[in-house]
């Protein structure tokens, strides 16, 4: 051997043999190893002394052991010289690792074969590595779901083999009041909200349910297999339900609830992007139409959302030209059905002369930045109003979160009063609790300069926020209106309503009156009554009215109930 052959030979055996990233050993015809380098060691377990004459078919799986996988990849090899490929192979203590490998045919100078040299390289890192970007590329972080594009793909694949799988319904879910936890108990808390909703999506969309966040407070649920409208619908209510029960923030509860929208494929979209937008078109108007609602798609929706903008334009114009009335609804004492004073109620009738709802264009108009300056309006009007009432009548003044806010609130109420005359006393500001969530320490603030003008202040729709108890205390309060929906449920089979009497007790407690809101059959009324609570406000009374029609109340300052 030369000089230069026997350094050559060494060289190369030390470059081989230091490999250490690389598996590189050379095959016999047959597939029996025949040499082992120390990246082979490493890579796959085994030593040299273990290994070196066994067949290579070891490294595969059983299952590609009995397909023939080893022998059919050196055939290939053979015939096209080279062989190169990923995947599963195995080491000798059984576990699996993400290979490429690389054979090549390797002949003498006659073209006889002289066996195969095979690199084989551990690429479980890079795969592992691959699949964690793969999944953050399509997973939301926080809730560990799928996130708009991995919703997006999953929906393109199922809406691919629709025809197979004719139909499914995708269901958007936007919640109802997640900014003010978000708000009040800061984004931690707001973060664990939303990872509570997805563990309940996930547990009622079932196994083969899929479900996905598209971004803030909007989920999508999946629900594939042909379901019938019937068991769309019934999906949809289960959403609802499993949202409206209240969330654990830390130890407070407090509840959310949600709006769903549905579109079903094919029917309403053939590709993701439609399907999307028309569920998302559809929650739109569950949202509009009240809380914890579901709507399916329909065609209608689409100019819904254009005549949103014209609504938005044609709010803008009325708040300009003061284009509203109030009407008046009377608070009376159930026992004697005497008057005690009248909530206003803000009505807007559009060019076509319709009455849009306050509760559909409230939130609007608040959203446009409107609120301020209609709500002042609101105020002066209905002060002026009830100044001309008898002295012992008291006029209510919702007012929206956006006032709240105000800075000069108080002072804008002082001369309000001063300019109509209106006693302090008897004007009885109504806020909601959301509108305390955000800074309560300001709302706090606020609300004392108020109460020490002298004017009272209601703590409206109690029950159906948070209905953190521990509000009614910590506010200068001096009222609180018990939510229509808790009187809904007094009927003749539940005459007592635990509710209600909880609310009533606590009032008790800390001194304040109580007002329940939608009295609509003698039944609630009596039921109310015995339950201590006196004071009502509901149809059975009277609808909301202009202040013309009352004016035999304002006279004899009785009520007598409509029955
Ligand atoms: P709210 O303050 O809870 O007002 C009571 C609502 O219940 C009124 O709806 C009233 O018409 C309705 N109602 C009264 N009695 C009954 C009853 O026996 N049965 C039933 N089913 N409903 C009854 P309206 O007038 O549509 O007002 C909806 C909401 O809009 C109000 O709820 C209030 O939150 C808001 N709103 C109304 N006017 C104003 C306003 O001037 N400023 C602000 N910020 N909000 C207002
Ligand atoms: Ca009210
Ligand atoms: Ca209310």
């Amino acid at each position: 051997m030369s000089k230069r052959e026997f350094s050559s030979d060494l060289m190369y055996r030390l470059l081989v043999q230091g490999v250490k990233d690389y598996a590189i050993y050379l095959l016999g015809e047959d597939g029996t190893v025949l040499n082992w380098n120390a990246g082979a060691e490493r890579a796959k377990g085994y030593t040299a002394e273990e290994i070196v004459g066994r067949n290579y078919a070891c490294f595969y799986s059983q299952e590609d052991q009995a397909r023939g996988v080893p022998k059919h990849n050196l055939d290939v090899a053979l015939c096209k010289g080279h062989f190169a490929t990923e995947g599963w192979r195995f080491r000798k203590d059984g576990s699996a690792f993400w290979a490429s490998v690389a054979l090549d045919a390797i002949h003498d100078e006659k073209g006889r074969l002289l066996g195969f040299a095979k690199v084989t390289r551990d690429l479980s890192e890079q795969r592992e590595a691959t699949r964690r970007f793969e999944h953050q590329a399509i997973h939301d972080s926080m809730t560990g779901l799928l996130n708009r594009v991995g919703l997006g793909e999953c929906l393109d694949r199922r809406l691919a083999r629709i025809d197979a799988e004719a139909g499914l319904a995708l269901h958007v879910i936007d919640l109802n009041r997640f900014k003010p936890i978000n708000d009040t108990f800061g984004h931690k808390s707001g973060d664990e909200a939303l990872r509570q909703v997805a563990r309940r999506l996930e547990a009622m969309a079932g196994p083969s349910g899929i479900v996905g966040r598209l971004g803030g407070d909007e989920f999508a649920v999946l629900q594939s297999g042909a379901p019938s409208v019937e068991a769309v619908e019934v999906m949809a209510r289960a959403i609802v339900d499993c949202v409206a029960l209240p969330l654990q923030i830390g130890s407070t509860l407090a509840t959310v609830g949600a709006s769903v929208g549905v579109a079903i494929a094919p029917r309403d979209g053939a590709d993701a992007a439609t399907l999307l937008r028309n569920a998302d078109l559809a929650v739109q108007a569950a949202k509009s139409t009240g809380r914890n609602r579901a709507l399916l798609f329909d065609r209608a929706m689409g100019e819904l959302a254009l005549s949103r903008n014209l609504l938005e334009l044609k709010l803008r114009h009325a708040v300009a030209a003061r284009d509203f009335r109030l009407a008046y609804q009377p608070v009376v004492d159930g026992r004697s059905g005497r008057a005690l004073g009248f909530e206003a109620l803000l009505r807007w009738d559009d060019q076509t002369g319709r009455s849009v709802s306050p509760a559909s264009f409230i939130p609007l108009a608040e959203e446009l930045g409107l609120m301020p300056e209609l709500g002042e309006w609101v105020l002066q009007r209905a002060c002026r109003t009830a100044a001309n009432w008898p002295d012992d009548l008291v006029v209510a003044v919702n007012l929206s979160p956006a006032q709240l806010k105000q800075e000069g609130l108080a002072d804008l109420v002082a001369s309000i009063l001063g300019e109509t005359g209106l006693p302090a006393r008897r004007l009885e500001l109504e806020i909601t609790e959301t509108a305390l969530l955000g800074d309560l320490d300001s709302a706090r603030r606020v609300l004392s300069r108020l109460r020490d003008l002298g004017v009272g202040i209601a703590l409206d729709d109690f029950g159906t926020g948070f209905s953190s108890l521990s509000l009614a205390r910590e506010l200068p309060l001096t009222r609180i209106k018990i939510d229509r929906s808790f009187v809904a449920d007094i009927d003749e089979t539940h005459p007592g309503n635990a509710i209600v009497d909880s609310i009533l007790a606590l009032c008790r407690g800390y001194g304040l009156a109580a007002t329940a809101e939608g009295v609509e059959t003698e039944h609630q009324r009596a039921a109310l009554i015995a339950a201590g609570c006196h004071d009502l406000q509901g149809y059975l009374f009277g609808r909301p009215a202009p202040i013309e029609s009352w004016r035999s109340i304002l006279h004899s300052a009785r009520v007598v109930a409509e029955a």
